[in-house]
């Protein structure tokens, strides 16, 4: 768990469908939008560079990442995309690369000790913090060509981190 002078809630999630929706202006009507969200749990393990907290030290997390995608069409099947689609892509992507691994900086001195021992890692090109795990995600999201507006990393039941790509 990190810990944090101040306050460790980078971001508070605000209710569902408040925060994307374009607010109604004189100047333009709002467009009617689809908001679809999935929740996908995983444990991973991490520690942060040039940190000096708890967070510094190699530990793990149960983790939620949440997947908020958005469209202003639906398909055939009245859906903007299926549950099962996500779950079949990211929750798999998740599952076989991040579940129960150790996510770390690839400039960790600790990186090449732990692959010497067989332990399964990810490693990134930078401090694999809460905000830069939920761009990994959204980064794979956006790959997969899925609509995705913003995805949210609770690292702890009290702590998140929300990535949005830039909106095309
Ligand atoms: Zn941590």
């Amino acid at each position: 768990m990190r810990t944090r002078p101040c306050n460790n809630t980078r971001q508070t999630i605000r209710e569902p469908y408040s925060a994307a929706i374009p607010r109604h202006s004189p100047a333009s009507e709002p467009t009617p939008l689809f908001r679809v969200t999935q929740e996908i749990e995983f444990c991973y393990g991490h520690r942060l560079l040039n940190y000096d907290g708890k967070c510094r030290h190699l530990h793990g997390h149960n983790a939620r990442a949440i997947i908020v995608l958005e469209g202003e069409k639906l398909d055939e099947r009245g859906m903007l995309i299926d549950f099962s689609d996500i779950k079949r892509e990211l929750r798999t992507w998740i599952d076989e690369h991040l579940d129960h691994r150790m996510i770390l900086c690839d400039r960790d001195p600790v990186v090449a000790m732990l692959q010497k021992s067989g332990e399964q890692l990810y490693l990134i090109d930078s401090n694999p913090t809460a905000e830069n795990i939920a761009r990994l995600i959204c980064e794979q999201a956006q790959q997969r060509k899925m609509p995705v507006v913003e995805v949210s990393l609770w690292e702890t039941p009290r702590s998140c981190a929300t990535y949005r790509p830039e909106q095309s």
